[in-house]
């Protein structure tokens, strides 16, 4: 369990609440992240996207049996002369499926296919372009090695040996894993429960008629998608006014039904921000002005036993902080061990960047590759916080660093890809 509390990141200098740094403020979450502790055992196909909660072991060794890597004969190696061909009588043949019975004598070999098991007394598999068969009388071309083209039982995963490990996050590559192995079943932990809703007066759902100054809400849409894709089980709890006590009862509300409460709005320092007001009532709250952009206020506290996240209003930030911070923080509570930051590139940016230094930026861009195999890339546009077509036209984040500031067109920068994280 974390040592440190929550409101004590925003006393500790090291923890300025004013400019936490995106790193230090990532690196803080991370200390109070413990798996959800439920494990239901589930069919292979419903696995997919799920977290594996017990390391897999392989029943069996991986090949079963020894096998062929080649079309070709199996023999003796021993009987193949170093130089000058080598002559040998077929006594049958070995096809994926359909085994030889016998053994292989000396001066014999046996007609096998690729994943034919190897059979007794050959230790070695000539591939059939290195041979000349007529009838039953086959002549090998010389320069062969013992053992080559066999691939030994449990070659590639021995029996008991561990295939995949708890924490793993389960992809397509890993069910049929599962399924070679004959498993039928395997542990999960149970989804994450994820309750959100939007604070504004000036918020308005869909289907009704906006008013003057009214919007609608859309922040709940991004994190229904974002949250889905997590294969999170999500709670949507609507718009909620800025009134303490409609915002309390739902923070209670939400807390007691899930495992971690996102909200979005109110985490600002405008005069309607009544979130940040309430976090004293509600449990332990850091309210932090991360130094980056878009996304610079940032709430992050335990309100009863579930996690909370307070995201900024505006659609971009949201997005933007959501995949920063909250992403990797709810995979570690689904279980996922070790979390791995989004990987990024570099490109060569197209354009002028305009930056001051002194906070990370999240910008959104566009990649692609160029005619001579380089990567570019070139932002959406208008880079305001509240333009969601930034993010909907986007393939990628442009990060800019703390001390980075004017990017000139031509140079390189970092590239985080969203193609498979969104
Ligand atoms: P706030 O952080 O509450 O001051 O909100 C910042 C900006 O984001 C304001 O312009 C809000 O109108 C806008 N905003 C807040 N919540 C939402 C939402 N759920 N959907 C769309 N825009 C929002
Ligand atoms: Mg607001």
């Amino acid at each position: 369990m974390a040592t440190l509390t929550i409101t004590q990141a925003s006393c500790a200098d090291d923890y300025d609440p004013n400019s936490m740094p995106v790193a230090k403020a990532r690196e803080f979450i991370h200390r109070f992240l413990q798996p959800v502790d439920a494990v239901l055992r589930v069919p292979v196909r419903s696995a997919l996207g799920r977290v594996l909660a017990e390391d897999v072991l392989s029943p069996v060794d991986v090949p079963a049996h020894r096998n062929s890597a080649m079309d070709g004969w199996a023999m003796r190696g021993a009987d193949l002369k170093p130089e000058g061909e080598t002559t040998l009588e077929e006594i049958g043949s070995s096809f994926a499926g359909r085994p030889f019975r016998g053994e292989v004598g000396p001066g014999q070999c046996v007609r096998i296919m690729t994943g034919g098991v190897v059979p007794r007394g050959a230790d070695t598999v000539v591939m059939q372009e290195r041979a000349r068969a007529s009838g039953k009388s086959v002549s090998f071309a010389p320069g062969q090695k013992t053992g080559q083209n066999v691939r030994e039982a449990g070659e590639d995963l021995a029996a008991g040996s561990v295939a995949l490990r708890r924490g793993r996050l389960v992809r397509p590559a890993d069910l049929g894993l599962i399924a070679s192995l004959g498993i039928g079943e395997v542990p999960v932990y149970r989804a994450l429960r994820v309750a959100f809703f939007s604070t504004g007066d000036e918020l308005k759902s869909i289907g009704t008629t906006l008013g003057e100054g009214e919007i609608y809400d859309s922040n709940r849409y991004t994190l229904f998608g974002m949250l889905t894709r997590l294969g999170c089980e999500v709670l949507d709890m609507g718009v909620v006014r800025d009134d303490p006590k409609l915002l309390e009862r739902a923070f209670r509300e939400a807390a007691a039904a899930a495992d971690v409460v996102i909200t979005s709005g109110g985490v600002s320092v405008g005069e309607a921000d009544v979130v940040k007001d309430l976090r004293g009532r509600l449990g332990e709250v850091g309210c932090w002005k991360i130094a980056m952009k878009p996304g610079r206020p940032l709430a992050y506290g335990r309100i009863g036993g579930a996690h909370f996240f307070g995201l900024p209003g505006n659609p971009v930030s949201v997005m933007v902080t959501f995949y920063q911070f909250v992403r990797e923080a709810l995979l570690a509570l689904m279980g996922v061990d070790p979390v791995e930051p989004v990987p990024t590139v570099s490109a060569r940016c197209t354009a002028r960047l305009r930056k001051a230094p002194g906070r990370t930026e999240f910008q959104r861009g566009i990649v692609s590759r160029e005619a001579d195999g380089t990567l570019a890339v070139r932002p959406t546009g208008e880079q305001g916080s509240g333009i969601l077509k930034s993010m909907s036209e986007a393939n990628c984040f442009i990060i800019l660093g703390d001390a980075t500031g004017n990017v000139e067109a031509g140079t390189p920068v970092e590239v985080q890809l969203l193609e498979g994280v969104v």
